[in-house]
């Protein structure tokens, strides 16, 4: 093993470091992937079962033209191969996948050096040759967790290193006030507003860095939150998320409506509607939708749901940089959302 040296998203040598064991201790308060709570079936309410068949409809949507949050086994908590979700998505009419495995800057974080930047370039534009001809786009995306101590490191990397769709997200990790052991005394004696400062601070300051294309789940707390506070309580308080959000619109970084929160114990999306028409109230245009997939059969999972969401709020499109320094791209969202 070689010990990866601070900033270094692959460490020295662009190996996986071992057999990724030194995050394993925090495995169950790793947020985006495979718990053990997880691997059973999720216990989601949604979609309604069809009031006439009782049938159970395929929460994972078909005919979309992208799904801009994918994990493969590139990233350590999942273990998808990336030709099973381009299958998939050939099969379901995904045109188009951004994979945006983790990479993590802050040393013993899940993600930290895990494997390097060269060996992901490669399995994942050497699947987008394969897969083009058959139709379904791939890019070679990420998602850096945005810690603000680390902020130069992820900077600098981001200059040398080139991907087709950044995205930014807040995690939370075991030392985190919001992880499991802590939450609960996080939580007693304080407000609203107290309570969740921290984290929004930590996202307007990934929104104003303007390193990334997207903010990946960009209320994620809320999922750790319950059930001490409940995420009514969160919508009900639209001033906690506004400085976030105007720090999205000032940066030109999207909007992600991330439908994991649907399968997760929040039971909506990061973020709900109430902010997407907060976002767009504020002037908000650029927008993206993923599944946050970790497991194949979550591949465009609730994504049908995401896109409703902002065609209600008015978006025709999703409007975002493929990539530092590039102008933003329009991908229509399909007619059948925008009607009635
Ligand atoms: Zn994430
Ligand atoms: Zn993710």
């Amino acid at each position: 093993m070689t010990e990866p040296q601070p900033g270094r998203d692959g460490g020295p040598d662009g190996g996986l470091l071992g057999s990724g064991n030194h995050w394993a201790a925090d495995r169950r308060d790793w947020p985006g992937g495979l718990s053990p709570s997880q691997r059973e079936q999720p216990r989601y309410a949604w979609p309604p079962a069809d009031p006439v068949t009782g049938l159970q409809p395929d929460a994972q949507a078909r005919d979309l033209p992208l799904d801009a949050h994918v994990h493969t086994d590139q990233s350590p908590d999942a273990d998808v191969p990336i030709d099973v979700y381009a299958a998939l998505a050939l099969e379901r009419g995904i045109a188009e996948l951004a994979i945006t495995d983790h990479v993590d800057f802050a040393p013993g974080t899940p993600a930290y050096g895990f494997v390097h930047f060269n060996d992901r370039e490669r399995v994942v534009r050497e699947a987008a040759e394969r897969w083009a001809p058959l139709g379904v786009q791939i890019r070679f995306g990420v998602e850096i967790t945005y810690d603000s101590r680390y902020e130069d490191d992820i900077r600098d990397s981001l200059r040398t290193r080139r991907y087709d769709f950044a995205i930014g997200s807040c995690h939370i990790y075991a030392d985190s006030p919001y992880a499991k052991p802590h939450v609960q005394a996080w939580v007693d004696g304080r407000s609203l507003a107290e309570i969740v400062a921290p984290y929004y601070a930590e996202v307007t300051r990934a929104a104003q860095s303007g390193l990334f294309d997207t903010i990946g789940h960009m209320d994620f707390v809320k999922r750790y939150l319950v059930p001490l506070v409940r995420p009514e309580q969160l919508t009900a308080a639209p001033e906690l998320v506004e400085p976030t959000l105007r720090a999205m619109v000032q940066s030109g970084t999207a909007l992600e409506v991330n439908t994991s929160g649907l399968r997760q114990q929040a039971k909506e999306t990061y973020p709900n509607p109430t902010v997407v028409a907060l976002y767009r109230s504020l002037g908000g245009q650029r927008v993206t939708a993923g599944s946050d997939a970790h497991r194949a059969d979550w591949l465009a999972w609730g994504l049908e749901e995401g896109y409703r969401i902002l065609a209600t709020n008015g978006y025709e499109e999703l409007l975002f940089r493929r990539g530092h320094g590039q102008a933003p791209v329009k991908v229509a969202i399909p007619e059948r959302f925008r009607r009635g």
